[in-house]
């Protein structure tokens, strides 16, 4: 048995569903996941650590937050050899983001993850949404995310997470990890992908208010965008008709055929209002 498996269960630790634990052991797809992966890094639920070590073999500092307490003591044992890992106990979705930039990151960084299925979004949106300096987020995520992530406008799949990615990055999914290779195995297959932040602001309105004008056109996928918009900014739809014929886009066109720069400037139209 891998030797890290095996420590795990001499600690006699029980894997949890409700916290997402469906951990890597495989020493070949967690070195796949950390290659590239230099100067700090900050991970998410580094678990028991297989990622963890191979981030910390390549980076000159490792900044792994862990909301499980008792999966977190093993950890801070196990790794205690490295001295380029700070490990802290906490949930990332309710941690302050710039806390913890200010106390342990303190410059441009990377982000790595094998994250649980049910905080994927949430996580990803609280990094994308903050005004720190990330340079790439590589992260195992759902497949089917993973696609939704890189889709492109007028895909199917186009939405939310797409377009609050692609207007802070480029995206691409590298490779599938089979549900076989985690213990315990989940049901659906993984992917690999890579967001590479740009260095220049892509978009001019505020994250806020492009994340609000966003989620308001998609908020109900049968609508048509217009009515969505109306609604949710109190307009009536003659006036975002006019903004759109402005635009040149057409009056009843949904949010799935819009690209980040054309909701940049539907979100500039509405803050004139
Ligand atoms: N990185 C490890 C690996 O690849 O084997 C573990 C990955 S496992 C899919 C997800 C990890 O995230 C678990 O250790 C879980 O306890 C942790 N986790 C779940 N929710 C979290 C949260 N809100 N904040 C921080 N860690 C969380």
């Amino acid at each position: 048995m891998n030797e890290l498996k095996q420590a795990l269960n001499d600690y006699g630790f029980f894997t949890k569903k409700s916290l997402g634990q469906n951990f890597l052991f495989d020493k070949n797809i967690l070195a796949k996941i950390a290659n590239g992966s230099d100067g700090v890094c900050l991970e998410i639920g580094p678990g028991p650590g297989g990622l963890t070590e191979e981030l910390c073999k390549r980076c000159d500092k490792v900044v792994a937050v862990e909301i499980d307490t008792k999966i977190f003591e093993f950890l801070k044992d196990y790794m205690s050899a490295y001295e380029n890992l700070a490990l802290i106990n906490a949930d990332f979705l309710k941690l302050d983001i710039y806390k913890l930039y200010e106390e342990h990151i303190k410059k441009p960084f990377n982000v790595a993850a094998n994250l649980p299925y049910y905080i994927t979004t949430p996580v990803l949106m609280k990094i994308l949404e903050s005004s720190l300096p990330v340079k790439k987020i590589k992260v195992l995520v759902q497949k089917e995310v993973a696609s939704r992530i890189a889709s492109p406008p007028g895909s199917r799949e186009y939405g939310v997470l797409s377009v609050m990615v692609q207007c802070r990055g480029s995206a691409k999914v590298l490779f599938d990890v089979p549900p076989g290779a985690f213990s315990p195995p989940p049901k659906v297959t993984s992917s690999v992908i890579e967001i590479e932040i740009s260095e220049s602001k892509k978009i001019d309105s505020t994250y806020d208010d492009f994340r609000r004008c966003v989620k308001s056109g998609f908020s109900n996928r049968r609508k048509q965008m217009a009515n969505n918009i109306a609604v949710d900014y109190g307009i009536s739809k003659d006036r975002v008709y006019k903004i759109f014929d402005t635009m040149g886009i057409d009056r009843d066109i949904r949010a799935e055929k819009l690209s980040f720069q054309q909701f940049d400037e539907l979100c500039y139209n509405l803050k004139k209002i």
